[in-house]
C-alpha cells in the first residue's frame, strides 16, 4: 500500500509492504536517479537486514557504501555525526547521491541531519525498523542529535525522498521495543481516530499486533501524516502530538532517561492525563477507563514512587515550556482532543490530581 504525504515544497511517498525489503532498490529508481547510496544503519540492524537492503539496491544499479554505528541513543550525537560526514567526505558523495537510513529512530534522525547538511542538503530515505520508526519518526522531517545538555537540541527540518516499510522487520525487535512503539500508536487512537483506537482494543496478545502489523502501521501513519500536512513546523496542530508527553518527559528526565522506553514513560504519561482529566470533568471517564484498560493489558504502565517535586521540577525545564505557562494536551473523548494553556502553578494542582 502506499501512502502519500503532501506538503507545499515537496511531497513523498510511504510505501508499506510486508517483504519491501527486497524491493527498495526497484521503487527508489522511480524518484532518484543518482548513482550513489550511503546505507546508514547501526550494529544491531546492519547484520539483520543490512545485506538484503545492499542487494535490493545493486540490483536496481545504484553504487553503494554502508556505515555501521554502534546501536543506542548514546550515538545520536555530534562524534557520529562527524563519522557520517567523514564517509560521506572521503566517499566523494556529490549531490546527486543519497544517504538511505536503515533502523530505527536513532538512525533516522542522526542520519537525516547528516543528509541535511553535507553539502547543504542531499537526498535522504528511510526505511524504519523499529515500530516507532515506522509509525512516528521516519515522517514528518525532524532530523536531530543530542548534545550532551540534552536531547535532540541540534537539528532541523528535513523531509525525505520517500519512505520504505517492512512489517515484517518488526519479528526480531525485542518485545520491549514493540511496546514502547505502541505506546505511541495508542497515542495516535486516541487523540484522532476512535476506530484506530477500537481496532487496537481487540489485541489481546503482542503476536495478536504483530499479526496485524500492516493495519497497525497504517492507522498510525494516517494519523501522522493529517498532523504533519497540517502543521510541517510543529507550531500548531501537531502539538497535538505531545499527548501524554509533558508528563511523560518529566518521568524521563526525573529517571535520568534510561530507566523507561520513552514510549512507556508516554503511556504513563497518557494514563496520567487521562486520570487528572477526569478529576477536573476535561474528559469522560468511560474512555479514561478504555485508554487505562488497553495500556494496562500489555502492562505499559510502570508502577512509579516519586513525588510531586521531583516531577515538577523536570516539568518546568521542558524546552515545549514557553514564558511560564505550557500547553497540555487533553482527550475529552477518544479520538479527539483539546489544548489546555496552563501556568506551572495550573500543572503542578492537575499532577497531583493525576498522581496514582
Ligand atoms: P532505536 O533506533 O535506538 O532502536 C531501538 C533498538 O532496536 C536499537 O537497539 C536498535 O538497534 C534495535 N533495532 C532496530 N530495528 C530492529 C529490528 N528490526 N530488529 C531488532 N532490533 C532492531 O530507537 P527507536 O525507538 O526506533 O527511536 C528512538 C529515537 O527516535 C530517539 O532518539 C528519539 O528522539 C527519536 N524520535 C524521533 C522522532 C522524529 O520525529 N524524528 C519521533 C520520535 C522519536
Ligand atoms: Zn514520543
Amino acid at each position: 500500500m502506499k501512502l502519500e504525504v503532501r506538503l507545499p515544497q515537496r511531497g513523498y511517498a510511504i510505501h508499506l509492504k510486508k517483504g519491501i525489503l527486497d524491493g527498495v532498490g526497484e521503487l527508489l529508481r522511480q524518484t532518484f536517479q543518482g548513482p550513489k547510496v550511503l546505507i546508514a544503519t547501526d550494529s544491531n540492524v546492519a547484520p539483520l537486514y543490512g545485506e538484503r537492503v545492499r542487494n535490493s539496491l545493486e540490483r536496481a544499479g545504484y553504487a553503494t557504501q554502508t556505515f555501521v554505528f554502534a546501536a543506542g541513543e548514546a550515538s545520536k550525537n555530534m562524534n557520529t555525526l562527524m563519522d557520517v560526514y567523514g564517509v560521506l567526505a572521503d566517499g566523494h558523495f556529490t549531490r546527486s547521491d543519497a544517504v538511505l537510513a536503515l533502523g530505527g529512530g536513532v538512525v533516522g534522525d542522526l542520519s537525516g541531519l547528516a543528509a541535511a547538511t553535507y553539502l547543504r542538503g542531499i537526498r535522504f530515505y528511510q526505511v524504519p525498523t523499529t515500530l516507532l520508526a515506522q509509525i512516528d519518526s521516519s515522517v514528518g522531517g525532524k532530523v536531530a542529535v543530542d548534545l550532551p545538555q540534552g536531547k535532540n537540541l541540534v537539528g532541523n527540518f528535513y523531509q525525505p525522498g520517500a519512505v520504505f516499510i517492512d512489517p515484517d522487520t518488526l519479528s526480531t525487535l525485542p518485545e520491549a521495543e514493540v511496546l514502547g512503539g505502541f505506546g505511541e500508536a495508542v497515542k495516535h487512537g486516541a487523540i484522532m481516530d476512535e476506530n484506530y483506537f477500537a481496532r487496537m482494543e481487540g489485541y489481546q496478545t503482542i503476536a495478536d499486533l504483530l499479526k496485524d502489523s500492516e493495519k497497525l502501521i497504517e492507522g498510525s501513519l494516517r494519523v501522522k501524516i493529517g498532523m504533519v500536512e497540517q502543521d510541517e513546523r510543529d507550531t500548531g496542530a501537531r502539538m497535538a502530538l505531545n499527548f501524554g508527553h509533558t508528563l511523560g518527559h518529566a518521568l524521563e528526565a526525573a529517571t535520568g532517561f534510561d530507566r523507561y522506553i520513552h514510549g512507556i514513560a508516554v503511556a504513563w504519561g497518557m494514563a496520567a492525563v487521562a486520570r487528572g482529566s477526569v478529576a477536573m470533568g476535561w474528559m469522560k471517564a468511560e474512555d479514561a477507563r478504555r485508554l487505562n484498560a488497553l495500556l494496562e493489558r500489555f502492562h505499559m504502565i510502570p508502577e512509579v514512587n516519586l513525588s510531586l517535586d521531583d516531577l515538577m521540577g523536570k516539568a518546568a525545564s521542558d524546552k515545549k515550556n514557553f514564558g511560564g505557562t505550557l500547553t497540555l494536551v487533553v482527550v475529552p473523548e477518544l479520538g479527539k482532543h483539546e489544548f489546555k494553556r496552563l501556568s506551572l502553578e495550573e500543572l503542578r494542582r492537575f499532577t497531583k490530581e493525576a498522581l496514582p
